[in-house]
């Protein structure tokens, strides 16, 4: 950077900003601009391909310059913080006109990525998370904010991983961090690679008095005022939307890990990222971006109260019964805008007349929304109601004050309606009077002078003036026309009475245009005092479109309301199915599936064919859970299910390589923290488990991990598997059951049933599944040989290993001697063609 005596007083100004923003990119108002100065003007102008110029062209030391409009700046601020960086908005204080010296520039805001609070229509239905940590002797306090609705929550948590685990659930884009955060757990958070930003100090203020008012942790209180102060700091302008600070108990809720969330793909397809193929996907039919974001936090958050779960199913249940109230109140809810950020924005300031007309028409559709519920309700929606306030005076003071169609600027005038002020009407009148005078004075002019043409116009540096063709000059005669300006073909003039008119008009003008804007402050700043009613109704309604959407759901794909049940540990699901394969692959072809687990019964050791929907079968059981759990009704015929505390699940992803870590290790890791945290009450989905090592080191560690799950922790389990092996475990294990999903060949092709089946699988079918594949046919024959050989070399029979012999870390030298031929997985059983199998194919075809 150049020597700072060499720069302009300007340059100097600019300087002294940046070096209070060093990390943000400074976005520096000159005129119509928005500038970036050297470094900032480099990246900035790579990253928002902006052509990056010099400030002082001839100078020695040229400083580098990109600048974007101010009018399109909001584009460009979203694409840096989107990509990770902070902006710092640099704003003009006066009007430079009226400067006396150097203008007065200030940081009016500086948005980060936590804090943006405009997001694109199809960010509507997410929330922007930014979070905040306090540590106190390993216990940390968590809070988070959703500055553009100004949800505020906060929770204790034992351990960083657990952290890290709610910072994932939330996707937060940013953490804020003070000095009681300790380097270990700073190192864990920036694992996640999300923006670490840092608050020490804490500000009173009025937002964090009020958001505090009902917590008692002095863990939780002291995260939410660096939270806050954060907020204060960064956003300068008052807060009034924030709400009080919602304590949760994460161990009220249904707990999945991440990567159980990811497995199951409940908000995010595995492969892609997207909505697209996952649960949410399936069940959005939310009406309302508010009702979209509520969806997802339920599918974050399932219950484990059976009493708020009946709560909401009965709702959905009286939705369902009522199929033209439903409809109604549909379409209703479609002109209810986002209630929850159209407050936000109030308070925040930067909400437009558009704004408010969107708010009094999402008003208006409340009293609508109250009498279709209280036509169909039968005391189920009494405490929903009691929260549906049409807020009326805000509905009559937007009626009365602002226009229907008002333009997107506050500060051009044209936004208020006539007889809202007396004042404003006086300056209107002298405005329209004004221009009919004008109207009259041409009239006259041309009267006077016999001049056709002559016309009165305006422009900015001559205001009001009378022109007159040149062919036309010599038929002005008198002394009153004073000459103001020449054309080519025309001359312009003014005269006393023109410009006294000029003055009455201009002044009401501008007059009008900033009392205007007075007037629109005055109303928003009434609107604001009545935010907290509007948060109230936004939520009530936020639940109301997640109900009406279960019932749309659950009618359009003929769900079930499920049993749910504390108190038996049992699950019978029967015609149950996959709700999102089904979806994707048609009803015609999916083939129900029961799952019965009695209360004795707490594993299903499931076998067959590579490809025969044994994971499809697992998650069908562990996203029915969560419909349940979230109220919503089931994929089934019918559903009886114990109210589950957790799901684990350790299903094979593609994209296993996280952080370098082998697909292995990646496994065991997962289901260990299955087997440590696992209650009576949770379900384990195990895929596979072992496949990543050798065969009997595998097949060693699935058995261990069975008859532990079975001794010791009691989960509902399924477990599927490639070991046949294990499949004789059942004769030990009184609460272990095979099960298998049959497979047919015909003329050597292989049939799936997709049917879940009693007993063990009888073979593979592995050369199968590669054929079906498209594996050459030299390779498959090649392969079909090697079994063959290695089946006919197998002597001893490979059994699981009975108890006295079982594997342990003490104990490993006792391992069972492995033979050349139980390293194949095939079984040396000739193919057989089940009875069983063949009539549920007969029964397939039938249907
Ligand atoms: P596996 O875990 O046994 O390898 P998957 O569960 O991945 O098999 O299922 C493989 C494919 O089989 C699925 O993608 C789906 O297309 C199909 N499938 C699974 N279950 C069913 C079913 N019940 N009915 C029809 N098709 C199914």
């Amino acid at each position: 950077m150049p020597q700072k005596t060499k720069n302009t007083p300007m340059m100097e100004q600019y300087l002294a900003v940046k070096e209070q923003y060093p990390d943000a990119f400074l976005f520096y108002r000159l005129g119509d601009f928005y500038e970036m100065f050297y470094d900032d003007a480099i990246k900035g102008s790579q990253i928002l391909e902006l052509t990056l110029t010099t400030r002082n062209k001839n100078a020695a030391d040229k400083i580098p310059m990109c600048g974007v409009p101010h009018h399109a700046a909001q584009n460009y601020i979203d694409i840096l913080v989107d990509q990770g960086y902070k902006v710092a908005i640099c704003e003009q204080m006066e009007d430079p006109k009226l400067a006396k010296g150097m203008v007065k520039r200030e940081v009016i805001q500086l948005v980060t990525p936590g804090t943006m609070i405009d997001p694109s229509a199809s960010e509507a239905k997410e929330n922007n998370y930014l979070t905040a940590l306090h540590e106190n002797k390993d216990k940390y306090g968590l809070a988070y904010v959703d500055l553009s609705t100004g949800e505020l929550k906060t929770a204790t948590l034992d351990s960083i991983s657990l952290v890290l685990n709610e910072l994932m659930s939330l996707r937060t884009k940013e953490i804020v961090l003070d000095d009681s955060v300790t380097k270990e757990s700073s190192k864990a958070l920036e694992s996640l690679k999300i923006m670490i930003s840092k608050q020490n100090d804490v500000k009173e203020s009025a937002e964090s008095s009020y958001a505090i008012q009902n917590l008692t942790s002095t863990l939780e209180i002291s995260v939410i005022q660096h939270l806050i102060t954060y907020l204060n700091v960064t956003q300068k302008r008052s807060l009034g939307h924030l709400q009080k600070a919602v304590h949760y108990e994460p161990s009220n809720f249904l707990k999945m890990d991440p990567f159980s969330k990811r497995n199951l793909e409940i908000l995010q397809n595995s492969r892609t990222g997207k909505k697209q193929g996952t649960l949410l996907w399936l069940l959005d039919e939310t009406k309302t971006a508010m009702g979209g974001r509520l969806l997802k936090q339920w599918l974050e958050r399932p219950l484990l109260n059976l009493k708020e779960i009946s709560s909401r199913q009965n709702k959905v249940d009286n939705l369902l019964k009522h199929y033209f109230e439903r409809s109604t109140l549909q379409d209703e809810l479609t002109s209810v805008y986002d209630l929850e950020r159209l407050a936000g924005r109030v308070a925040f300031g930067n909400v437009n007349g558009r704004d408010l007309i969107q708010l009094k028409q999402s008003l208006e559709q409340v009293p609508k929304i109250s009498y279709v519920l209280n036509e169909l309700n039968d005391g189920t929606f009494d405490d929903l109601l009691k929260n549906l306030d049409p807020v009326e005076d805000v509905v009559d003071l937007i009626e009365s004050a602002v226009v229907e169609e008002p333009p997107v600027s506050v500060k051009d005038g044209g936004l208020i309606k006539e007889g809202y002020s007396s004042e404003l009407d006086k300056y209107t009148d002298a405005m329209k009077n004004g221009k009919h005078w004008l109207a009259e004075m041409e009239a006259k002019e041309r009267q006077e002078t016999g001049i056709n043409n002559l016309k009165i116009g305006f422009n900015r540096v001559f205001g009001y003036y009378i022109e007159v063709s040149k062919a036309n000059l010599n038929k002005l005669s008198t002394e009153r026309y004073e000459r103001k300006q020449t054309l080519t073909n025309a001359e312009r003039f003014i005269t006393p009475e023109l410009k006294e008119k000029e003055a009455m008009i201009l002044g009401a003008e501008s007059k009008a245009v900033e009392l205007e804007y007075q007037l629109f402050a005055d109303i928003r700043e009434r609107i604001k005092d009545q935010i907290k009613r509007l948060q109230k109704l936004a939520h009530a309604i936020a639940i109301l479109d997640v109900l009406q959407c279960f019932a749309v759901v659950s009618e359009r794909d003929h769900f079930v309301k499920p049993k749910l049940t504390d108190k038996k540990h049992s699950v019978n699901v029967t015609g149950g199915w996959h709700p999102v394969v089904q979806q994707v692959m048609g009803k015609q072809s999916y083939i129900p599936n029961d799952i019965v687990m009695s209360e004795k019964l707490n594993i299903l050791l499931i076998t067959g064919p590579n490809m025969s929907g044994k994971s499809t079968y697992m998650r069908q059981l562990a996203l029915t859970v969560v419909m349940a759990q979230i109220g919503c009704f089931v994929p089934a015929k019918s559903a009886l299910l114990p109210v589950f505390d957790q799901i684990f699940t350790r299903i094979g992803a593609a994209d296993d390589l996280i952080a370098g870590q082998s697909t292995f290790m990646v496994e065991m890791k997962e289901a260990n923290h299955a087997l440590s945290h696992a209650t009576s009450n949770s379900l384990i989905l195990f895929d596979e488990i072992g496949r990543g090592t050798a065969t009997y080191d595998g097949m060693a560690l699935a058995q261990a991990i069975i008859e532990y799950v079975h001794d010791h922790v009691f989960a509902k389990t399924l477990f599927s598997t490639h070991y046949h092996e294990l499949t004789t475990l059942s004769e030990r294990l009184p609460a272990l059951k095979n099960i298998h999903v049959g497979a047919v060949e015909k003329n050597g092709d292989l049939i799936f049933l997709h049917k879940m089946q009693p007993g063990p699988a009888d073979k593979s079918y592995g050369i199968h599944v590669a054929k079906l594949a498209g594996m050459p046919d030299n390779l498959l024959k090649r392969a079909n040989f090697i079994l063959e050989k290695l089946e006919s070399q197998k002597k001893s029979t490979s059994e699981p290993v009975a108890d006295e012999q079982k594997i342990s870390i003490e104990d490993e030298d006792k391992g069972p001697q492995v033979n050349e031929a139980q390293l194949s997985l095939f079984q040396p059983e000739k193919v057989v063609y089940k009875k069983s199998d063949q009539k549920v194919l007969a029964e397939i075809r039938e249907t």
